[in-house]
């Protein structure tokens, strides 16, 4: 592959002493930008999680640079030799094996000490899997809370359980594909079954998914299916049900006028509009009620 690859930061890149935060693909392996590779090509080291994920991105686009394991198991080790590395004027890429290091990945440790020490920073952004389930499930995603994975513990889960439940913006949460199952029964047990989700799976991929609407189908969903490849879930918020049942009632209320004013009497027409959407005939009587109150 032939790119040509520019740089319009504030100069020219990579500079000097900076640590490059550098987003990855997070299973489409074109998901990367042209200012990324040239980071990656040119910066001293990489540092990176594993490296023979970051290797299918060197041989992909055929970027030879040295590179350094770092992860959750030898940070602590590490972290001194980057930085001696970075005040020496060396450049130096920190990537995760997916998506935005620091993002649930090895790296917020190393950031937030090298800036306490004054060393310049420069995030190169790139996919995220939060970001990328939540803009395409249909749900308000411009506020929106992030969980990242759900602690272990019972008690630590209830409480995070808990906050979604009340929780009026949307919910972006990472899962393992083998926990899923417990997790959206415990979404019916303190949500309920209604509450509206997607489940993201395989993103960018070849076999990429979103299943939905409904707590309830999804359950139902994976009943007869095995859950494999990644997996990322986003809730809608609370009070967005709420707003969706008084639409419903709003519409209702529209109908049985209608009925009423085409000269029906109020018995047919809450016979007819209570057969129509599977209710009670008190809950249309009950709503004409309210009408009037
Ligand atoms: N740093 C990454 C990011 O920016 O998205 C997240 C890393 S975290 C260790 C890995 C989790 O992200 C997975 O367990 C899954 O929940 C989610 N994830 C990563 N890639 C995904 C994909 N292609 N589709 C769905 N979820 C994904």
């Amino acid at each position: 592959m032939n790119i040509k690859i520019s740089s319009s930061h504030k100069n020219k890149e990579p500079e000097s002493g900076v640590l490059y935060i550098v987003g990855t693909p997070i299973g489409n392996l074109n998901d990367i930008s042209l200012r990324a590779l040239n980071i990656l090509k040119n910066v001293s080291s990489i540092a990176c999680e594993d490296t023979r994920q970051t290797k299918k991105i060197m041989f992909k686009y055929e970027l030879n640079n040295s590179l350094i394991s770092f992860n959750e198991h030898n940070s602590l080790k590490k972290t001194p030799k980057i930085i001696n590395d970075l005040i020496s004027g060396k450049s130096i890429a920190l990537v995760s094996d997916a998506g935005m290091p620091s993002i649930c990945d090895p790296g917020e440790d190393l950031v937030k000490y090298a800036k306490s020490i004054g060393i310049a920073i420069v995030c190169i952004p790139g996919p995220c899997a939060a970001l990328t389930a939540l803009v395409s499930s249909g749900l308000p995603s411009s506020k929106f809370t992030f969980e990242g994975f759900l602690p272990k513990k019972k008690s630590e889960r209830e409480k995070i359980l808990l906050e979604i439940k009340e929780n009026n913006k949307t919910t972006v949460i990472y899962e393992s594909p083998h926990r899923l199952k417990r997790f959206l029964n415990e979404l019916k047990e303190y949500l309920g079954g209604e509450r509206k989700i997607k489940v993201c799976r395989e993103l960018t991929k070849k076999f990429e998914e979103h299943i939905g609407d409904t707590v309830d189908e999804v359950i139902k969903f994976f009943e007869i299916k095995n859950v494999i490849g990644e997996i990322t879930i986003v809730i809608d918020g609370k009070s967005n049900i709420k707003q969706k049942q008084e639409l419903n009632q709003f519409k209702l209320k529209e109908e049985l006028n209608d009925l009423m004013n085409a000269g029906l009497t109020l018995s047919q027409a809450s016979k007819y509009l209570a057969k129509k959407k599977k209710l009670s005939k008190n809950v249309i009587y009950n709503m004409h009620k309210d009408i009037k109150d």
